[in-house]
């Protein structure tokens, strides 16, 4: 059996057929009803924020997020993320306008923002990559500077936390995914943070086709719901999501202490003040001091079926809807580049066992010392004239 990078949390079927028979017994399945009220209340209660809009999906929130404030001409985001944070303003009929990551954190770097600034820009739509807080500080200073609004894709960022609270308060509004593969998961699902109730509102008629009541239509809204088995499953996922957290910082720990000293690989620190992370991913850096190269590493893994994931190869920027941008020059994103050919996401989910943890590790290690065998056996003077041979031909 595979080990897939990671794996949904499931928690027993039995525990949700109460919850099924309430669906059942309520006769409502979709249009925002008790599960969906519910859900957003909890949501709100555990995340420490004012109002959550449930969404059908996380895609479906940033394209919905960037209509409530009313997002136009040009907005500048990070080329390393998942395809969505892009195709969102696509949707829009938005310009995006890339900008390089940060070396450290491989979120936007503000230090390279206001550059990119032009009259057409309205807002500013970072990622908090891996679940790292992006320089919210810095961001939400140039934004009070040049009247930008902020939305921030927090599609990773479940539950984290810096010292002043949860990072979903910063920024204009934020946006959860809540798929399958994310550290809280409704199947499909997504969420919109805001500050205020009148945006909340505002959001629940765009996800409804801008309906505002029977017969008055305000938007060409989008249907965005989330339905009610949804809603019911996020319910009982909240109730076992501290756990999954607790043994995803294990998995966390363990991944760091057996890979630590390992020449040419860098496991991501945590960054932020790391009031409280989630763990989501486990990234790694192959550098050219590794035995063999980040895809070698990554077939050499698969091979042995470790499926870790290149999260985030290629750059947004490099596919063929973005890769015509006058901001998609690769020239222009050199730290971004370098993260997307380096970067390797190993397995992390509530249920990787420690054993497994431990053989993904050996692997690792055994990759590292592969090409070194081979490569004693020939003396070093052996390979010498060979090089001088070339540099002879090459002059
Ligand atoms: C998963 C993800 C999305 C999309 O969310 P869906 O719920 O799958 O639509 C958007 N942005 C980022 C950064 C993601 O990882």
């Amino acid at each position: 059996m595979p080990i897939p990078v990671t794996r949904p949390l499931l928690p027993p079927l039995a525990e949700f057929m109460p919850y099924l028979e309430k669906v059942w017994a309520s006769g409502t399945l979709t249009n925002c009803g008790d599960m969906h009220r519910q859900l957003e209340k909890a949501l709100a209660d555990y995340l420490g924020v004012e109002h959550l809009a449930l969404m059908a999906n996380g895609t479906l929130a940033l394209v919905t997020a960037l209509q409530a404030l009313r997002i136009t001409g040009e907005v500048i985001t990070t080329p390393y993320s998942f395809v969505a944070t892009a195709h969102s303003l696509l949707w829009n009929g938005i310009k995006p306008v890339f900008v390089d990551v940060d070396p450290a954190t491989f979120n936007l770097d503000p230090a390279k923002i206001e550059a990119a600034i032009t009259p057409q820009t309205t807002a500013i739509m970072p990622v908090h990559c891996y679940g790292n807080p992006c320089d919210t500080a810095e961001i939400e200073r140039i934004a009070e500077t040049y009247n930008l609004r902020v939305i921030y894709d927090a599609a990773h960022a479940f539950g984290v936390e810096d010292t002043g609270g949860s990072v979903l308060r910063h920024g204009d509004l934020s946006v959860l995914s809540f798929h399958a593969t994310k550290v809280f998961n409704t199947f499909e699902g997504g969420a919109i943070i805001c500050p205020d109730a009148r945006t909340y509102r505002r959001i629940g008629h765009l996800k409804n086709f801008g309906f505002v009541d029977e017969t008055t239509v305000v938007a060409p809204g989008i249907n965005g719901k989330m339905s009610e088995i949804n809603a019911a499953f996020g319910l009982l996922q909240l109730r076992h999501i501290d756990q999954a957290l607790a043994r995803r910082a294990q998995i966390d720990r363990m991944y760091r202490e057996q890979l630590a000293g390992l020449p040419g690989i860098t496991c991501m620190p945590p960054r932020g003040d790391g009031a409280r992370a989630n763990h989501a991913y486990f990234p790694i850096l192959v550098d050219a001091d590794f035995a063999i190269g980040r895809d070698a590493l990554y077939q050499h893994l698969r091979e042995h079926g470790i499926h870790a994931r290149r999260y985030f190869y290629p750059l947004i920027s490099d596919f063929p809807m973005y890769r015509g941008l006058p901001s998609a020059d690769p020239e222009r994103l050199p730290v971004a580049r370098s993260a997307s050919l380096r970067i390797l996401c190993l397995p992390i989910f509530p249920d990787l066992a420690d054993a497994q943890v431990e053989r993904i590790c050996e692997l690792v290690r055994l990759a590292g010392r592969e090409p070194q065998a081979p490569a004693a056996a020939i003396p070093a003077e052996a390979a010498a004239p060979a090089v001088a041979d070339v540099a002879a031909v090459a002059a």
